[in-house]
């Protein structure tokens, strides 16, 4: 390996003191130059002051002396907003035709089970005004406020989160809100926290057509859409005018899942379809997008969200979860690339 890439993976690997957190994973490291035994690099984003800087700058000399040939360092420290330093993968806004149907239970499980395959994740929770991430995660702690921004709070497995139940003093603060100030807070969650480096962002989006998700699709550069529902019988109407919605929206819809499909019963090894028949593959023609899972109710995973723990849900779901959303993105970049090859 040449000397630059063991320097850039040595930088990357340096955790800054007191965020818990890499170098690398909040995209810090800019325009590194070797020659003559000497480095210059530059740390963006987070400038840091007093002691956390004279620690990270122990730790970043205990570590790259460790490699031939680095005598001297130097460091220059230059300021970034969040958006000059996020480098954000895909945006995936999960939802639903209305409330309650599972839409913030099958973001932590899509979240999950992409962190579970290696991916990097993380969460925005913009359903305001029924937050429910932070619980389903067992988060408790405020994020950290910077200068520029703020840092989303990481889950046991290092799901990075940011929900506005995570700053406000009271948790029913923002219920009263309204739409345009909604609106404004989300935008502020994608412009003002440093997500660092991710592979997958995951947006809760709030229930419904109405204008909050609306705007939420506008100023957010949103991937795809996966849209959560229950079988029940107006299920039809509401998921047709959410699709009308996203396409209007010049937004395409990755996958549809259908949440509560039955109930097992292992003791008579049964499936029982309490809410009707199940309509999966109905509504994934009206998408037109596949079926990513059908998902059963399950005590378990209840009791697990109410527990705070939905990151230990043993379930192939969650894996299916995240290959149907792989899938899917990249069979749809295929496309687009064949069809750009075609313009040309
Ligand atoms: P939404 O975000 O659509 O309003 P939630 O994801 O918050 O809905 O789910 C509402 C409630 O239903 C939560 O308490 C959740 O734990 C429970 N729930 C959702 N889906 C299931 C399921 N498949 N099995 C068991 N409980 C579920």
């Amino acid at each position: 390996m040449i000397i630059e890439e063991q320097i850039r993976l040595a930088l990357d690997d340096i955790s800054v003191p007191g965020f818990e957190r890499s170098l690398g994973s909040l995209n810090m490291v800019r325009s590194a130059k070797f020659s003559d035994h000497s480095l210059k690099f530059e740390l963006a984003g987070l400038v840091m002051v007093g002691l956390p800087r004279q620690v990270l700058e122990v730790r970043i000399d205990k570590e790259l002396k460790k490699l031939p040939g680095i005598d001297q360092i130097e460091v220059t420290y230059v300021e970034s907003k969040p958006t000059e330093l996020n480098a954000i993968g895909q945006v995936i806004a999960v939802m639903s035709g209305k409330g309650g149907v599972g839409k913030s239970l099958v973001s932590g499980l899509i979240a999950t089970g992409l962190k579970r395959q290696g991916y990097s994740v993380g969460v925005l929770d913009a359903d305001i005004t029924g937050p429910s991430i932070p619980r389903m995660f067992g988060i408790a702690e405020k994020p950290i406020v910077c200068q520029n921004g703020v840092l989303p709070v990481l889950t046991a497995s290092g799901i990075a989160v940011m929900s506005i139940n995570l700053i406000l003093d009271k948790e029913d603060e923002a219920v009263v809100w309204r739409g345009p100030l909604i609106a404004n807070a989300i935008t502020q969650f994608w412009e003002e926290v440093y997500w660092g480096k991710l592979d997958y962002l995951i947006v809760d989006l709030p229930p419904g057509t109405a204008d909050v998700p609306l705007t939420v699709l506008q100023s957010i550069p949103v991937s795809g859409v996966v849209m959560v529902f229950t079988p029940q019988e107006l299920t039809a109407m509401i998921v047709r005018k959410a699709v009308k919605m996203v396409h209007e929206m010049d937004k395409r819809i990755i996958g549809v899942v259908e949440n509560m499909s039955y109930l097992y019963l292992d003791d008579i090894d049964r499936k029982i379809e309490i809410f009707g028949t199940s309509r999966g593959e109905e509504m994934a023609a009206v998408a037109g997008a596949p079926l990513l899972a059908q998902i059963p109710i399950d005590p378990r995973l209840a009791r697990l969200c109410d527990e705070g723990r939905i990151e230990e849900y043993q379930s192939e779901l969650t894996g299916q979860l995240a290959d149907g959303i792989t899938e899917s993105l990249s069979r749809d970049e295929g496309q687009e690339a064949s069809h750009d090859r075609i313009r040309e």
